[in-house]
């Protein structure tokens, strides 16, 4: 008797060396509906899956038959959780609105592109926001949407999407990024919160702190998941509540009341503008410095005399 397949994970190689290239055949890659066609042969018992196809320069074309082949992810009738790269052809039977009522969970991971960045700071910089416009795009194609998690390679985007962009570097970062930092995340956010789903950030980190795998002579480190954005924490990043920053009609209330700056602030180099809620509580640079960089704070306010705005040195 056959075993039914219940979980299957199944990774094309993103990492491409001289006479070890991907086949150009596409009828050899998982990439293309036969894919899907032998997916579908465990259509009763698949419940879980995993599918990287592979480095994004060497992607066999996108088969042009997708609308009136027969293979539709919807088969895969007990499908509960799908874990995908951002590259597959499986995320775009997502958007068209093909998956199973049994799916109930997401992850997309961005490990593909994240490799092919080769436009330098630009790139990696425009990098986040282009996984989660894209994951967007996704999830607006989908009738019922699902829990969504997006797992970065790398610490990176994590990095990007909670800086706090002082306002010299402000207008310079809108224009590399075509607009606010972190309105992408929100967007995202909001969209699957209206349909009360949920959606997390995380990145890979291997606890010695390298970033990458060490050769195995001395100890392969596994790396592990750690989530840095939660949707129920709308304005937090990595533990940081940027509502002060990035909410405008809250900021714009916060400007009603007497300014406020604190100590700290006052002290910090090119004296930065100090966004906090005007109510005592911890400012944004005093939160993100203790909670992101281990820094002992103490925030503490005096009415400040100067007028609302940024103050450019
Ligand atoms: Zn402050
Ligand atoms: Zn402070």
């Amino acid at each position: 008797m056959v075993t039914a397949l219940k979980e299957l994970d199944i990774g094309e190689r993103l990492h491409v060396f001289p006479g070890c290239m991907p086949s150009n055949d596409s009828t050899t890659r998982t990439s293309q509906p036969a894919f899907l066609k032998a997916l579908i042969r465990q259509a009763d018992s698949l419940e879980r899956l995993s599918h990287i196809s592979g480095n994004t320069q060497y992607l066999p074309r996108k088969c042009s038959t997708f609308d009136d082949d027969t293979a539709r992810l919807r088969h895969l009738s007990n499908l509960r959780s799908l874990s995908l790269g951002i590259e597959t052809m499986l995320l775009t039977h997502l958007q068209r609105d093909d998956y199973p009522a049994s799916l109930c969970e997401l992850k997309v991971m961005d490990v593909s592109w994240a490799n092919n960045l080769r436009g330098g700071p630009e790139d990696t910089l425009r990098h986040p926001g282009r996984v989660l416009r894209h994951c967007t795009e996704v999830v607006k194609g989908m009738s019922r949407p699902i829990d969504l998690s997006i797992l970065f390679s790398n610490p990176n985007p994590e990095q990007i999407l909670s800086t706090i962009p002082t306002a010299n570097i402000a207008l310079v970062l809108q224009s590399i990024i075509d607009g606010l930092l972190r309105t992408p995340m929100y967007t995202l956010s909001s969209l699957l919160r209206s349909s009360n789903r949920h959606l997390s950030l995380l990145t890979s980190k291997f606890s010695s702190k390298n970033s990458y795998i060490p050769p195995y002579m001395y100890g392969e480190e596994v790396p592990f998941e750690e989530v840095f954005y939660d949707s129920d924490h709308f304005w937090r990043v990595c533990g940081v509540n940027f509502r002060v920053m990035d909410d405008e009609v809250f900021v714009e209330e916060v400007k009603k009341k007497p300014k406020m700056a604190c100590a700290p602030c006052r002290d910090r180099v090119g004296r930065w503008e100090c966004y906090n809620a005007g109510d005592g509580s911890i400012c944004l640079h005093c939160e993100r410095d203790s909670r992101i960089d281990g820094r002992e704070v103490e925030c503490v306010y005096d009415v400040d005399t100067g007028a609302w705005g940024h103050e450019v040195e």
